[in-house]
């Protein structure tokens, strides 16, 4: 048997896991940044994405997440597990594959538009490819045999979801494969659901501010369908949106399409607001179901009387690859993203310019520098020049850029010959500053 004591071999591998996980360098990274987006890309999001390697297209309306695309939907997901676990939800994970009986029961099989269907090659048996759960999570609470006391609660899950959607142009903001988090919420009465609705409602608002989003999102009005009055639908100004949405001039709420009809043109929240157009797109929506799946189902419980009732439902969506477009539509110039540092790939990246040796060998310091701190950093060690470096660090966008060159190793200042300094530039600003090792992990950290 060794010595070695086991905490000090848990540490050893904890802190390589997570250099590995904080640090990437470039060379060794296997996408390249390309200057040209595919010809049949017309959106700004899947244009820089695909050109940054943050995203590859397979087929119309599917994209794989590559390295950099997909950190930065972990850090969406990140954002929003947490939000979903301080609303009580208990996280699951549903499949993608769904019976039709189930589709059947709930009279969707031969209405929802976009639903995949296909039959097995074997058994003939046919199946959906699941564009949303209420057919598989109604069911599967039932089994639990629940009673009055066990409400309420909320389950969710971080999915793939499949959509047969028409058209497909608008790049990562509307895809035939995508991810979604979707919340079921499961309750006695319809006052504990408006209760329960309200505080997710807050807990979205949370969400889109966290990812960068506060800014240009409106909790919009829309319809509940043939149970409730209204559900909501949380939208993001942008051109790239293909909805209309009324915004009131008067408090922060808007108002769809479907419904503008029906409030007169004045705001539904405030009353007397009037309403501006703007072009958004639907990053998620809440819905107060009631008992429109529960009942067909027959997912009921005995209350205290002893009484048998339906469950009491709400949903809560919202699309993760759809926020990651969106994001990059809000969050861009003409040179490439800005990402907000909140789902920044990685917050900072290092560029070494030239070969020469002792820059090298500084801009390999910088870095380890940063790995000690726990700073998420990109490092350009790749044999390329000044300027493809730089159109590059422009394109992926990650907020601190921080350049090292035979220049910045030997910068006069004020007069004196500082050495070893470091030029600091944030994304999006036109600020550049000067500082050592010491200063620069401050201001970034
Ligand atoms: P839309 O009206 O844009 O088609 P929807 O009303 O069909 O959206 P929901 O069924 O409420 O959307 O789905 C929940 C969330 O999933 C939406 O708020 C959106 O963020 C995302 N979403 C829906 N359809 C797509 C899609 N085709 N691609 C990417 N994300 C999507
Ligand atoms: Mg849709």
């Amino acid at each position: 048997m060794t010595d070695i004591p086991p905490l000090a071999v848990l540490f050893v591998a904890s802190s390589f896991l997570r250099w590995y996980h904080v640090s990437m360098r470039q060379s060794e990274l296997f996408t390249r940044t390309r200057r040209e987006a595919p010809k049949d890309e017309t959106s700004k999001n899947a244009q820089f994405l695909i050109r940054g390697g943050f995203v590859e297209k397979v087929m119309a309306g599917v994209y794989a997440l590559l390295p950099l695309g997909l950190r930065a939907h972990q850090k969406i997901e990140a954002i929003i597990r947490d939000e979903m676990n301080a609303l009580g939800g208990q996280e699951i994970l549903m499949p993608s594959l769904h019976p039709k009986e189930n589709w059947e029961k709930t009279g969707r099989w031969g209405t929802y538009d976009s639903l995949f269907r296909f039959v097995s090659y074997y058994s003939k048996i046919e199946y959906a490819l699941g564009p949303t759960h209420e057919e598989i999570v109604v069911p599967l609470v039932q089994k639990q045999n629940l009673s009055y006391k066990d409400f309420p609660f909320a389950v969710y899950q971080i999915q793939t979801k499949f959509r047969d959607e028409k058209r497909a142009k608008s790049g990562l903001l509307r895809g035939r494969e995508f991810s979604m988090k979707d919340l079921y919420s499961f309750h006695a009465s319809d006052e504990d659901l408006d209760t329960y609705y309200e505080k997710a409602k807050a807990s979205y608002r949370k969400i889109f501010q966290s990812v960068g989003l506060g800014h240009v999102t409106y909790p919009t009005f829309a319809s509940g369908g043939s149970f409730s009055k209204y559900s909501h639908e949380f939208q993001t100004l942008t051109m790239a949106g293909e909805d209309s949405i009324y915004i009131c001039d008067k408090c922060d709420v808007a108002v769809n399409k479907e419904i503008i009809a029906d409030t007169k043109n004045s705001c539904p929240d405030c009353g007397n607001g009037s309403l501006r157009e703007e072009k958004a797109v639907e990053v998620g929506n809440i819905f107060k179901l009631k008992t429109k799946y529960s009942a067909p189902f027959g997912l009921r419980f005995k209350d205290e009387k002893g009484e048998e009732k339906n469950v009491i439902m709400g949903c809560y969506g919202i699309g993760l690859t759809r926020l990651l477009g969106t994001i990059a539509e809000v969050h861009h110039d003409d040179k490439g993203l800005v990402w907000p540092e909140s789902v920044a790939p990685y917050r900072a990246h290092l560029i070494r310019l030239g070969d020469d040796e002792k820059v090298a060998k500084f801009a390999d310091e910088v870095y380890k520098e940063f790995l000690e701190k726990n700073i998420e950093v990109l490092y350009d060690d790749r044999e390329a020049s000044a300027g493809e470096k730089l159109a590059d660090a422009d394109l992926l966008g990650m907020p601190y850029r921080v350049v090292v060159s035979a220049k910045t190793l030997r910068q006069a200042q004020g007069g004196h010959l500082e050495k070893k300094k470091v030029e600091l530039k944030k994304r999006g600003e036109e600020n550049v500053v000067l500082l050592d090792a010491k200063e620069l992990l401050k201001q970034i950290s």
